[in-house]
């Protein structure tokens, strides 16, 4: 685990570039399951999703993020595998780090990318253990209630941070800026320095389902202790450059974090592809770049090809 000023010094003026899709990566090969229970249910999941890491890697994502976005107590108690809460975390965990040990040999004599002292790589790796929505509505609008959300994310964030392996928390997707302050403060009861970052999901008019508005959610995120903030999901490239625009103009000095969908989703010969080439997607990311982003990635619908083309925008 890293604290929040590491991070902050590792970011600096640098963009680091994030990874992109496991679960519709998954779907091509035939896996209709989502990570997490993929993890749970099927011998060969580590091989599996530590080389989708992997090809992140090596596709220049320098932050991976944990297959453990359903892995909350709440979203396994409604699969029926709250039992499992802590395998499932873990060997999530532990896929994140096969793919870095092998990035890490595979670099190892490439001059491009020297292992320094440390041993680590030249180029910045981190491991972010992922929170995702509860898929329960907080109350008024639900029946869940605001203390009952901090304790899953508590339960979740204790069995990531304790593996060791897990540098920073990546808190996304959110729909509800409460309840992803439920997890902020959660993941600050355990580690009160914890490297955090948070994205909320929105409309290509800047609004989440809940109502929450782009330029409102910079600054309680940023003020609520997150290093890094932004948006991810819901909406293709080309369409999240409205959120950019309204979370740079709210806030000029916020490290912020894009991660948007390979376009639109439709259904072709019964398998669901997305509408953004990797090229499409880096030409609208690119757009991006003056705004003065921190971490760029890819959501749903991403693979490896389209990170390289984002990563060459660098
Ligand atoms: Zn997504």
């Amino acid at each position: 685990m890293i604290n929040k000023n590491d991070f902050l010094k590792i970011l600096g003026n640098n963009i680091l570039i994030g990874d992109g899709a496991m679960g519709t990566v998954l779907q091509e090969s035939g896996i209709s399951t989502s990570p997490d229970l993929f993890l749970s249910r099927n011998k060969n999941s580590l091989k599996v999703l530590s080389e989708i890491h992997l090809s992140y890697l090596k596709s220049g994502s320098n932050i991976i993020q944990t297959s453990t976005f359903g892995a909350n107590p709440i979203k396994l108690e409604a699969a029926g595998l709250k039992p499992e809460i802590k395998n499932i975390n873990e060997k999530a965990v532990i896929c994140a780090q096969i793919a870095v040990e092998s990035y890490k040999k595979i670099t190892a004599n490439d001059n491009k990318n020297p292992v320094n002292n440390s041993g680590c790589c030249a180029k910045s790796i981190l491991i972010a253990g992922n929170l995702g929505p509860t898929g329960k509505l907080l109350k008024p609008f639900g029946d869940l209630d605001y203390k009952d959300a901090v304790d899953a994310y508590c339960e979740q964030a204790d069995i990531l941070l304790k593996t060791k392996i897990v540098d920073l928390i990546i808190i996304e997707t959110m729909l509800d800026l409460n309840e992803a302050l439920a997890a902020i403060e959660a993941v600050k009861q355990i580690n009160k320095d914890a490297a955090l970052i948070c994205t909320l999901t929105f409309n290509e008019n800047g609004v989440t389902i809940m109502g929450n508005k782009a330029e409102d959610a910079v600054n309680i995120l940023t003020d609520a202790g997150c290093a890094v903030v932004g948006a991810n999901c819901s909406v293709g490239s080309d369409k999240m450059l409205e959120t950019v625009k309204k979370m740079r103009k709210a806030n000029p000095d916020a490290k912020l974090i894009f991660q948007p969908n390979a376009g639109l989703p439709s259904i072709k010969d019964g398998k669901t592809v997305y509408s953004e080439t990797p090229e499409i997607m880096a030409q609208n990311i690119k757009k991006y770049l003056e705004y003065n982003p921190s971490i760029l990635g890819a959501c749903c619908g991403s693979t490896p090809k389209h990170i390289k083309k984002i990563a060459a925008l660098i």
